[in-house]
């Protein structure tokens, strides 16, 4: 028997992708209570869904977690994680244990073998709804006779197995909510075998959860509805009950659930909004799929063919998966720290904290029962302060092995000196990683292809007074050319005497004309860092072509 002084969390996800933010506040949870306590946290995969694939895809969630920072102790082997005397840890091969238990229940008369075909349960669904009732089972098999459940048997008959559900209130106890109570007559007898021979997520999860010895499960409130099950199930089966936490669910800013299906939601707005009625092609989405996809809320798109929706629709999409913020540029530990908050604070009151701190604070009882608001501009600010905290030659080296990910191009431009330099110049105003990588645009494109847009800024600098900023840069032009030095510190001293020049001393007139020139808009990285990193020999032909396009730039001067 286990021994109930030791903790033993789990965390046990689905198969479906990448691990989401609410999945991975649950996982943190678990994983930081586990630590506190001195205990164990184990990972199951919940995959006896045959209609979810199971396949390495799906199992992409074990990288968001290893990126986060959360380890296991039992559970599928990943790096150094992985092992353990509970295993198997994935559902899909325990069958013959749940089997056994199954077995158990039939024995005793708690649950029982039912033979309506899907068929005849949806047609009594109709029927229910058309009477403006609750559908509910009516346990209609468990009143064969022997020989008859022995001939259906014989003939081999499809047939699930149904719990019997007592006749009686259903207490949960959680250590969050407090007591959690379901009257009786609220259940219907539910499904703990498929038809395919596999259990429903009740049956596993409570079978897993009492072999696996673990102690206490801390989840999503989505889930409190099936709690009741499952404390019926371990009755029937003589288990004890873990201690139960269900963590409040995650809500945008608007007030909305958070949902991994958010970014369908919001792709299905534009799609309707701009009359799209067929998959545009560059998306690879068949034209049925199309269509089912855009009556039915609940399916979702690949993560592929959202981006390259999104990509045609011209909108960004809201990150939801933890995979969303990695790509976005935010730091694991920030947003580890981030999701810590939803829901939990320390007894300081502190905001900023690392993994090391969460280990030694997290108690279940500082979780809250409210539900808890996913802040994008505040895990931004957290963000922006972890960056600027860091030493540069960390911010480089991170950033680096950032972009050979996300950003190859970036990685590939560059020489490693010149990588060095872009990284270093970015360091003092980056929010993300993605911000540099965003702004500088420009110094991966060809001189030639560059563009100035007709925006306020841009006018602003190059075509108003006089002389123009136009007529500033034809000016410094030929004194550029001669510049043989071309490094930040003489640049600074010919912009300098440029400047006293040109005008009167204002630095800022000399120099963000020649910004806009070589980047094609007003913002760039420090403009001495800017010119060294793009290169004398593209600064003067951005500078000479934005001059060709004076009539472009600023028509009517
Ligand atoms: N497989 C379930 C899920 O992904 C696990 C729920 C639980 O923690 O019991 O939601």
């Amino acid at each position: 028997m286990a021994d109930p002084s030791i903790v033993r969390t789990r965390f046990a996800p689905s198969p479906t992708g990448h691990l989401h933010v609410g999945g991975a506040r649950s996982a943190l949870f678990c994983w930081a209570y586990a630590r506190r306590q001195g205990g164990r946290f184990l990972l199951r995969i919940e995959d006896t869904d045959q209609k979810r694939s199971s396949d390495a895809a799906g199992l992409a969630f074990l990288e968001d977690l290893a990126w986060l920072g959360i380890d296991w102790d039992e559970g599928p082997e990943h790096n150094t994680c992985g092992g353990g005397e509970a295993g198997p840890y994935f559902q899909s091969q325990r069958l013959d244990i749940y089997n056994e238990h199954f077995d158990r229940l039939i024995e005793s008369g708690a649950a029982y073998r039912a033979f309506e075909t899907p068929e005849e349960l949806n047609e009594a669904r109709k029927i229910a709804r058309a009477n403006k009732q609750a559908y509910r089972y009516d346990r209609a098999s468990l009143n064969l006779s022997d020989e008859t459940i022995q001939q259906y048997l014989d003939e081999g008959r499809p047939h699930v197995l149904r719990f019997k559900v007592p006749d009686r209130e259903i207490v949960v106890q959680d250590v969050v909510l407090g007591e959690v109570r379901l009257a009786p007559g609220e259940l219907e007898d539910f499904v703990i075998r498929k038809a395919d021979g596999f259990p429903t997520y009740h049956f596993a999860v409570v079978v897993d959860d009492a072999l696996m010895e673990v102690s206490h499960v801390i989840r999503g409130q989505e889930h409190l509805a099936n709690t009741s099950k499952h404390v019926l199930l371990q009755e029937a089966l003589g288990f004890r009950h873990p201690a139960y936490a269900h963590v409040s669910l995650i809500f945008n800013p608007d007030g909305s659930k958070m949902s991994k299906r958010d970014k369908d939601k919001l792709l299905r707005a534009r799609v309707k909004e701009q009359g799209l009625e067929s998959p545009p092609v560059e998306t690879g989405i068949a034209a049925d799929a199309w269509a089912i996809w855009l009556k039915d809320k609940t399916i979702q798109l690949s993560t592929e063919q959202a981006v390259l929706l999104a990509e045609v629709l011209d909108i960004e999409l809201p990150e939801i998966d933890v995979a969303d913020f990695e790509k976005a540029g935010y730091l694991p530990e920030v947003l580890l720290n981030y999701l810590a908050l939803l829901g939990w604070s320390p007894a300081d009151g502190r905001e900023q904290f690392d993994a090391d701190f969460l280990c030694s604070n997290f108690d279940l009882d500082r979780i809250v029962k409210s539900p808890a608001k996913f802040d994008r501009d505040k895990l931004l600010a957290f963000n922006l302060d972890a960056l600027q905290e860091m030493s540069e030659d960390e911010f480089v080296s991170r950033f680096r092995g950032w972009c050979e990910v996300h950003h190859p191009e970036y990685r590939r431009h560059f020489d490693e000196a010149t990588f060095d330099h872009f990284a270093r110049a970015n360091k003092e105003r980056c929010k993300s990683f993605l911000d540099p990588v965003k702004s500088g645009r420009f110094f991966l494109m060809d001189d030639e292809a560059l563009e100035w847009p007709a925006i306020k800024p841009v006018r602003k600098a190059l075509c108003n007074g006089e002389p123009s900023g136009l007529d500033r840069l034809e000016a410094m032009l030929p004194v550029l050319r001669e510049v043989e030095d071309w490094t930040a510190s003489s640049l600074e001293a010919t912009f300098d005497s440029l400047a006293q020049e040109h005008a009167e001393g204002n630095l800022g007139k000399v120099a963000q004309p020649v910004r806009i020139a070589v980047s094609g808009g007003p913002v760039s990285p420090p403009i001495f860092d800017t010119l060294v990193i793009l290169g004398k020999a593209s600064c003067i032909r951005r500078i000479e072509r934005c001059l060709e396009n004076r009539d472009v730039i600023c028509p009517g001067n």
